[in-house]
């Protein structure tokens, strides 16, 4: 398997970009990774780096990307911060993948079971957590279905905040950025969301 290149990165649309995700999960599930020759994909990538898919997903040591996509060196920008919540670094960040580098689809990507969803649930406060975790009550706000057991024990609850909470993100990345919005408006990029099962190591794309 070899790293992108320019060449084949013009050539994916943002619909590819989302079945490549879509089938290297498919891979992690059934244990069938790609070949690839990582040593190699440093020569391959030594000079420029041509990634198709931006992924901002949850610090847990569960969800590394690479791994759950079944990708390479050179294929993915990874943003990772706990409860994949957004701010202007990370918008900034997105812009560069996307709008610079030409990368073709942005995932949010939650997850169930997530440490920093439960805690925001519970209404954790320490230290800078407590500002990170008010990042995610909009999400809890949002949340109306449920009238009782609102906090981290329900991981059904949990697991609802944890999907809101990537809908809402989609929703700020186009509302605060014009760039991003501009590109998926003009059929450059897709922005999507989706949820991984830390207990099946499926990712279920909404
Ligand atoms: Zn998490």
């Amino acid at each position: 398997m070899w790293a992108h290149t320019k060449e084949t990165q013009d050539k994916i649309t943002p619909q590819q970009a989302l079945e490549f995700l879509k089938e290297g999960n498919v891979r992690f599930l059934k244990n069938l990774k790609v070949n690839r020759n990582l040593l190699m994909q440093v020569n391959q990538t030594s000079e420029g780096q041509f990634p198709f898919a931006t992924i901002l997903s949850c610090i847990d040591s569960r969800t590394s990307a690479e791994l759950i996509f079944d990708q390479g060196l050179g294929d993915i920008f990874s943003i990772r911060i706990a409860g994949n919540v957004l701010n202007d670094d990370i918008l900034g960040s997105m812009e560069y993948a996307c709008g610079v580098a030409n990368s073709k689809i942005i995932v949010v990507l939650g997850h169930t079971r997530c440490g920093a969803v439960i805690s925001a649930c519970d209404q954790v406060k320490l230290g800078h957590i407590t500002g990170l975790l008010q990042k995610i009550k909009p999400a809890i706000e949002s949340e109306t279905t449920m009238s009782s057991e609102r906090n981290g024990q329900n991981l059904t609850f949990v697991n609802r905040v944890s999907e809101i909470n990537v809908q809402l993100t989609i929703n700020q990345i186009r509302q605060q950025s014009p760039i991003l919005s501009d590109l998926e408006k003009d059929g450059k990029i897709i922005i999507v969301g989706g949820i991984y099962d830390v207990e099946t190591g499926i990712v279920s794309f909404f």
